[in-house]
């Protein structure tokens, strides 16, 4: 247990500096950018070295995992973030936990979620995730399938729906770097676009102004386009293992 407290306070310190270098490459203050780490995989004994270590805000992607291990932890001052695929029938299970859902790509998971979190009692921090490589065939099996996300013309009808919802709060935009189509291999760009996005979605929602992008390969990318929150985990936590 202790090694593993010092791997993962070695990993942090790394990370902090990549995004503290990133900050001051882009002039952006460092408290600008929050550091969420992704513990889907990895167990509740690692959440609670990294809530020791000052880890703030944590994210998962399955809410089979993330469920009985945000219970464990529900003694920690953290933030938790929902950022997988969501099906309507898991949202009274994730609002149980979920501070934020990242992964808000349609009409009919805001319904549910408005819902259940009306019936929980709770306010849950909505981000519209935004699919860069919409209307793109979904190659090598259903990659975008998988991943999720409105079309960039979706963003404002669904945005609408979830502001005027009772139990949510339009709280921003969140991407994944696509895989294919015109941004491939092009983060940067692809990061650019979803901050030009915020601007629109910010006129109308001005407080919706979360961007979460960028993950452990291409932080940097993203503090350099405006992000202001990064989802972090291989770099944290090690590589995971194959599924997951
Ligand atoms: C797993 C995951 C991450 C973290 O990815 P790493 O490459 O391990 O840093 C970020 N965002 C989402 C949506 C994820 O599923």
């Amino acid at each position: 247990m202790t090694d593993r407290k010092d791997e993962l306070a070695a990993n942090l310190a790394k990370v902090e500096e990549r995004i503290a270098r990133a900050c001051a490459a882009a002039g952006r203050e460092r408290e600008d950018v929050t550091l969420i780490v992704v513990t889907k995989t990895y167990p509740a004994s690692d959440v609670r070295i990294l809530a020791e270590l000052g880890v703030r805000h944590v994210a998962e992607n399955k809410d089979q995992d993330a469920a009985p291990k945000a219970a464990t932890c529900s003694d920690l001052p953290l933030s938790w973030h929902f950022v997988g695929q969501l099906q309507t029938n898991k949202t009274r299970s994730v609002v149980g936990y979920a501070d934020f859902v990242q992964s808000v790509d349609r009409a009919r998971l805001v319904t549910a979620l408005s819902k259940e979190a009306e019936r929980a009692g709770r306010e849950v921090g909505c981000l519209i995730q935004v699919a860069l490589d919409a209307g793109e065939p979904s190659a090598g099996g259903g990659a975008r399938g998988e991943r999720g996300g409105v079309a960039p013309g979706g963003i404002g009808e669904l945005a609408g729906l979830v502001a005027g919802s009772p139990g949510l709060r339009l709280a921003g935009l969140m991407t994944v770097a696509p895989l294919t189509g015109e941004y491939a291999g092009r983060q940067r760009a692809a990061f650019g676009r979803l901050m030009d996005l915020s601007t629109d979605l910010r006129r109308a929602h001005p407080a919706a102004n979360m961007v979460s992008a960028g993950m452990s390969a291409d932080l940097e990318e993203a503090v350099a386009a405006g992000a202001t929150h990064v989802r972090v985990g291989t770099a944290v936590l090690g590589v995971r293992p194959r599924l997951g």
